[in-house]
């Protein structure tokens, strides 16, 4: 048997761990990465606190239809905390007791904590994200002028912790008029003193704009560039979210143009650590949980 074998939910009507539980729900959940990078972490944890030795971090693949169900088991069978990914942070966000203040804009849960009334819902997307922009690219979301890409899930919770931290200004970038106009009209209330504006054309960000993909294109070698770099006033720097590939398209233009950029392999870890940070109130091994998502990323390729 694997170390990771994908549970279902008729697994939780005879689930009988003993220890500290934690799980990763999703649809597909094959390629997640997250079990190896928090039983990573655990394992170092455990080293200075014999408490972590008994938690493991588990994963299930659970239909959307039966995320209800699962988190009523998950809550009963006393599981401590559970990710949630595609398809489920939208589907959870009203299924829980309680939702972190900063998660109420996003409208999406990534992260949940048991209470013994229910599961209090957080979104760590957006810590990670920025934590791994500066961390990256030595680049603040305050003050700076962003370009977002994508209107989608990833592109609403960035597109929050850009208004919240204070960017200068934020242009959303997205093919389909309706999403655009959607998300447009989910931020207006948050705008502040952020300038927001948002396109489907090519976009015409100040120079020194920082570049953010939140666009799913880029997965397949074959998908189209979300924006032209060569079009644009020169950005400060391109930080894409996806990590596998870990060149897109768009990176490598930026590789080639001489500006800095990098995958979206550092906010999968820093919203992870977030997370963990969350359900142990402890200080987590960062190192060690990137350590483990290179070695698990090589081990699909
Ligand atoms: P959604 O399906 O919610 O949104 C997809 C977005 O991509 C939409 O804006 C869609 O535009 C756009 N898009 C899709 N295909 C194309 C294309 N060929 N050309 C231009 N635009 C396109 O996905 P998510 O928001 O959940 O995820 C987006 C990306 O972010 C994914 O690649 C995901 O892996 C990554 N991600 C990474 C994380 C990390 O930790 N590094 C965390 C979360 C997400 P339209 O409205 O026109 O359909």
């Amino acid at each position: 048997m694997s170390a990771d074998p994908i549970h279902t939910l008729a697994d939780l009507d005879t689930w009988s761990f003993a220890g500290t539980a934690l799980a990763v729900l999703g649809h597909p959940i094959k390629h997640s990465v997250s079990p190896p990078m928090h039983n990573a972490a655990l394992a170092e944890m455990a080293k200075r606190d014999a408490r972590f030795a008994s938690w493991k971090y588990f994963r299930f693949d659970i239909a959307p239809d039966d995320l209800p169900v699962a988190l009523e088991k998950l809550h009963a069978r006393n599981f401590h905390g559970i990710n949630l990914t595609v398809p489920h942070k939208i589907i959870a966000f009203d299924r829980v007791a309680v939702v972190d203040p900063a998660a109420r804009p996003i409208g999406a849960v990534n992260t949940l904590r048991r209470t013994p009334a229910g599961w209090h819902g957080y979104n760590t997307d957006g810590y990670g994200l920025a934590t791994a922009i500066h961390e990256t690219l030595d680049r603040q979301l305050t003050g700076a002028h962003i370009l977002l890409l994508g209107a989608g899930g990833a592109a609403r919770g960035a597109a929050v912790e850009c208004l919240q931290r204070g960017c200068a200004s934020l242009t959303i970038v997205n093919r389909t008029q309706a999403n655009l106009d959607a998300l447009l009209a989910q931020l207006a209330p948050l705008a502040g003193a952020s300038l927001i504006t948002g396109t489907t054309f090519a976009p015409n960000p100040p120079a020194g704009a920082l570049i953010i993909n939140a666009t799913s294109a880029g997965l397949k070698p074959t998908d189209p560039l979300p924006v032209d770099l060569a079009a644009l006033q020169r950005p400060a720097a391109v930080f894409d979210m996806i990590y596998n590939p870990p060149e897109t398209p768009l990176l490598a233009q930026a590789r080639s143009l001489g500006i800095p950029s990098a995958n979206g392999l550092g906010m999968l870890v820093h919203q992870g650590a977030r997370a963990l940070e969350i359900w142990s109130d402890a200080a987590v091994p960062v190192d060690a949980m990137r350590t483990a998502v290179h070695s698990a990323m090589k081990a699909h390729a």
